[in-house]
Formats: C-alpha cells, sequence, structure tokens
C-alpha cells in the first residue's frame, strides 16, 4: 500500500546535485512477460546519458546502479498492477517502485528531483478513506485505500458504566458524569480527526459503531470533517477491533462506492449542464479529442470501459478518428485501435484530472466521454469527425 508518507517522501525528494530517475511503465495485463524487456528497452536509452563525461563521477556511479537496480525490481514478478512507477538515487538512498491501478504513458527522466506528476494524476482518482469505529469510550482508526486496509492505531478514555440500580440523584448524577466523559471523549476522537485531516492522512471518513450512539458521535464533527463523511455504518466495537476485519472492509467498501458512484453522477451532470448553459464543455469523442489537441480540457469523464479506433499525429498530437494525414501539419498520422486510451494519456499531460466513470445509466454511457473545458474549444477548419 503506497502510504502518505512514502507518496510525501517521494514527492520532496532533492537529489542535491544527483541525478533522480524516474521510470514509468505499463503492465499489459495480457502478456505480462513483456514488462521485463519493455521496462530494459526504457533503461537503455538511459545508458548514454549516464555515460555523460559532463556528469560528475559520483553522478555517473548513482545513475549507473539506479539503471541497475530498475533493472533488477523489472525482473521480480509484477504485482496486479496495471502501471508501475520507479523512483531512484542510488547516491543519496531513494528506490521506490510504486503500483498504479491504471495504464500510464512509458517515460524514463533524469532530473534534480522525481518526476511526480504522472503518479499524482493517477492517484487523485482513488479515495483514502479513514474508518473510525467508535463508542463513548473508545475509538479505532483504519484507512482503506486501493482496497487495503491498515490499522491506524487506538484512542482509549475513561469509562463510567451506566449504573442499572437507580435512585434519585444518585441516578441523574451518574448519568451526568457518564455523559460528560462521553462528551471529552467525542472532542478528543473529533481532534485527532481534524489533524490527520489537515495532514492529509485522509480525504473521505465513515464512522461506524452502535445504533444510538453514532448520531451522538456525527453531532461532534465540525463542517469540515462532516463534508469529508461519506457514510455510517452499525457495527459492535468489539467485533470491529478484536474478530473480524472483513466486516469492517465490506461496510467501508460499501460506503466508499456508493459515494464514489454519486460523485460521478455529480460530475457527469455538472459537464451536462455546462453544455446547456453555454459554459465550455465538450461532449462526445469528436469534441473531446479536439479540446485535448488544444490543451483546453480541464477535467475529463471517462465511460469505465470506452474503447474506439481513432488516429494520433505523434508530430503535433493531433487526435482524430480517422483521417491519413494530419490536418494540423499534415503529417503521415499512425492508427490507434483505442483512441480513448491516447486522450486520458494526452490530458494528463497537459496536467488536467481524468476521473473514470463507472455508474451506469447516464447520457456518458453513449457519449463514452464528455470534459469540463478551461476554454471554448476553438473552431477547427476541418472536420474533426
Ligand atoms: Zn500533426
Amino acid at each position: 500500500m503506497l502510504t502518505v508518507d512514502t507518496l510525501q517522501r517521494i514527492t520532496e525528494f532533492n537529489g542535491d546535485g544527483l541525478p533522480v530517475l524516474s521510470v514509468y511503465a505499463r503492465v499489459n495485463p495480457a502478456n505480462r512477460t513483456d514488462y521485463q524487456s519493455q521496462v530494459g528497452s526504457l533503461l537503455h536509452q538511459m545508458r548514454a546519458v549516464a555515460d555523460d563525461p559532463d556528469l560528475s563521477h559520483e553522478a555517473m556511479v548513482s545513475l549507473r546502479d539506479d539503471i541497475a537496480a530498475i533493472k533488477a525490481a523489472s525482473e521480480q514478478p509484477q504485482p496486479d498492477a496495471l502501471g508501475v512507477a520507479y523512483f531512484c538515487c542510488s547516491g543519496r538512498g531513494l528506490f521506490e517502485q510504486v503500483e498504479l491501478p491504471r495504464p500510464v504513458r512509458e517515460r524514463i527522466v533524469v532530473d534534480q528531483t522525481p518526476w511526480v506528476q504522472p503518479l499524482t494524476l493517477v492517484l487523485e482518482e482513488y479515495h483514502r478513506l479513514r474508518i473510525a469505529v467508535v463508542d463513548r469510550a473508545n475509538a479505532h482508526f483504519w484507512d482503506l485505500y486501493q482496497d487495503e486496509i491498515e490499522d491506524r492505531g487506538r484512542l482509549r478514555d475513561k469509562h463510567l458504566r451506566k449504573p442499572d440500580y437507580a435512585y434519585g440523584d444518585r441516578e441523574y448524577e451518574t448519568r451526568n458524569k457518564v455523559e460528560t466523559l462521553a462528551r471529552k471523549h467525542y472532542r478528543k476522537v473529533v481532534e485527532q480527526l481534524a489533524e490527520d485531516a489537515r495532514n492529509r492522512e485522509f480525504d473521505l471518513l465513515a464512522v461506524g459503531g452502535h445504533e444510538e450512539e453514532l448520531p451522538e458521535f456525527v453531532d461532534f464533527l465540525p463542517r469540515d470533517l462532516r463534508d469529508k463523511l461519506a457514510g455510517t455504518f452499525q457495527v459492535d466495537p468489539n467485533v470491529a477491533a478484536n474478530s473480524d476485519r472483513g466486516v469492517l472492509v465490506e461496510r467501508a467498501r460499501a460506503i466508499l462506492e456508493k459515494w464514489e458512484r454519486a460523485e460521478e453522477e455529480r460530475l457527469v451532470a455538472e459537464t451536462y449542464e455546462r453544455r446547456a448553459m453555454r459554459a465550455p464543455a465538450a461532449i462526445g469523442l469528436p469534441e473531446c479529442l479536439w479540446g485535448a489537441t488544444t490543451a483546453a480540457i480541464d477535467l475529463l469523464l471517462v465511460q469505465e470501459g470506452a474503447q474506439a479506433p481513432g488516429v494520433v499525429c505523434d508530430e503535433s498530437g493531433w487526435l482524430g478518428l480517422r483521417g491519413d494525414t494530419c490536418p494540423i501539419c499534415g503529417k503521415q498520422t499512425r492508427e490507434t485501435p483505442d483512441v480513448v486510451d491516447e486522450l486520458v494519456q494526452a490530458v494528463m499531460d497537459e496536467s488536467a484530472s481524468v476521473e473514470h466513470v463507472l455508474v451506469q445509466g447516464t447520457r456518458l454511457e453513449s457519449d463514452l466521454v464528455a470534459a469540463k473545458l478551461r476554454f471554448p474549444l476553438p473552431p477547427a477548419e476541418f472536420d474533426q469527425a
């Protein structure tokens, strides 16, 4: 699991005079054996750089070690990822391998700092869910990210049992004390969550607990945490803590999925609404391809599984559905079985966001792609479709 700490270490790393090698590779699920030779040929492009006489001896040694380290890592069996990113600076002890849930364009980059942009754009689509299982005296935190769960520790407070004998003022006093302690505990839990949220440890929150205590705790959430609340679920905190982690994962995943589908629906509705209001938007492949060619796209929505043949000009970056020659530069185009994938990679290259839409039954299902634009599409002097 990619932790916040790892991501931070990568993004904040500086070679301090030594080169940092960043490699992005694609895994073809149909042919995973390709992977090694693919990474090998990417690394091969770097050999000449490593032999550059202008490099200091230290930099040269570090870069050669980077190449060897990434090559060795690529020869290990690869997990179920669709892409892999490597960040390496051997002379300063950096080696990170990050598995990506989406394919990325193959790249090799050497610079003073890791090249993280494609990584952050892919990960932006995945939400980190903090699960807080709370009762009146305990809280247990978990993080769910890309289907993996991590225990983030507990918070225990003093606890008074509610008396089951009852008489007069004494009962009232005890009950009062119980309430006060519970409130104190809830405040502490909320403070902890607020701090972790500020440190970007999670972006969504799910709260589990006893049916009658859930609303009590949710009332304590300040505005910014409530905005992150994706849902609540009933669970016996003892069961959640001790035995069945599977139940916890299942409930949390259901909440996350429901939230994500609702979010997708909202984004699709917003984009079509923009069109209706004559705000900059692109609907369907011809417009979105032109939008990517002109770097107009701010957010691209892609129906999951969408695929369509098309053409690409590797010279000017023009994307189209057909045509032997590029209408912009006149060069010969390259045919591709999936221009949607080319579109996604082009949009990421422009540092714009991509959201894969899994929810079905929206208008996007027939249009395949739609986009919010930064500015209206420039008129094209040719037929884009
Ligand atoms: Zn061209």
